[in-house]
């Protein structure tokens, strides 16, 4: 890629914590692929004020994540961040719904990841980060399914910093807590009330917080760092 400016590709983009890591990353001098799926004008909107490309894409969709890479070429930087929650009882949680939280929130990243891989290994270089959960770490009552998916995200953000640190490319992982976001729009002013009680920073986190580290993660700064799962969590987890 010799001095042309670093690319790199934010899946679920267009909201939320991963256009905050898109305006992280475009002010480090990234120009950034803005993957999304239905909120196309706010992507389109976040290309225009960030000097990025906004790219529609179902990252579970392997075939949609194909013609993506096609369309992006090299990467020096991926992160992936689309997700979806699901919140219910786990013995009400139907075989569909499973299926479609691990579609989007594994396959989903096993999918970049796979498109990504030729070329880092080729240029024996390349950071990948990958959001969790503070609740795939401890799991969560009525979200089991998320949970799950989330602890696989750990799992596989881990062996791959193993599988793939001979070949100069670093995976690290992000496991937020609770982040101010459309995702929250489920939970009642009385949840997150007591969400904010279990937090010792006493409220919820924000996207840029989440950000700042993941602009961290993907620099030269981050360089002897792989294999980690970072909370940005105002100490939820402990
Ligand atoms: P959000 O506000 O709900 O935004 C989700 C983003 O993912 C949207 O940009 C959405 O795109 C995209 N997306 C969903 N399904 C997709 C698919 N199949 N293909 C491509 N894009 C897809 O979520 P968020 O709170 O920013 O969360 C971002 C990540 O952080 C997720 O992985 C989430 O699990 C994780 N996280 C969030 C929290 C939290 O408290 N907010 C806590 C822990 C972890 P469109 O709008 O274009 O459809």
């Amino acid at each position: 890629m010799g001095c042309q400016m670093k690319t790199a590709l934010v899946t679920g983009a267009s909201r939320g914590i991963g256009a905050a890591i898109t305006r992280a990353l475009a002010q480090d001098g990234y120009r950034v692929f803005i993957n999304y799926l239905g909120s196309r004008d706010k992507a389109r909107a976040l290309a225009r004020e960030t000097g990025g490309t906004a790219i529609r894409a179902d990252v579970s969709d392997y075939a949609q994540v194909r013609s993506m890479y096609d369309e992006i070429g090299e990467l020096n930087v991926l992160v992936c961040n689309a997700g979806i929650s699901e919140y219910g009882l786990f013995s009400e949680t139907t075989p569909e719904r499973w299926r479609k939280t691990f579609s989007v929130n594994i396959d989903g990243i096993y999918h970049c990841i796979r498109c990504a891989l030729p070329a880092m290994l080729a240029r024996k270089s390349g950071a990948i980060i990958t959001l969790s959960s503070v609740w795939g770490i401890h799991g969560a009552s009525c979200e089991a399914a998320y949970s799950a998916s989330k602890a696989a995200v750990i799992g596989l953000s881990r062996a791959l910093a193993k599988e793939l640190g001979p070949s100069g490319i670093r995976v690290n992982c992000i496991a937020p807590g609770v982040i101010e976001t459309d995702m929250l729009a489920g939970f009642s002013p009385r949840d997150r009330e007591r969400l904010c009680r279990d937090t010792p920073l006493c409220r919820l986190g924000k996207p840029e917080e989440v950000a700042a580290l993941a602009a961290f993660l993907a620099s030269d700064k981050a360089e002897f760092i792989t294999g980690q799962v970072f909370g940005v969590d105002g100490g939820f987890a402990l």
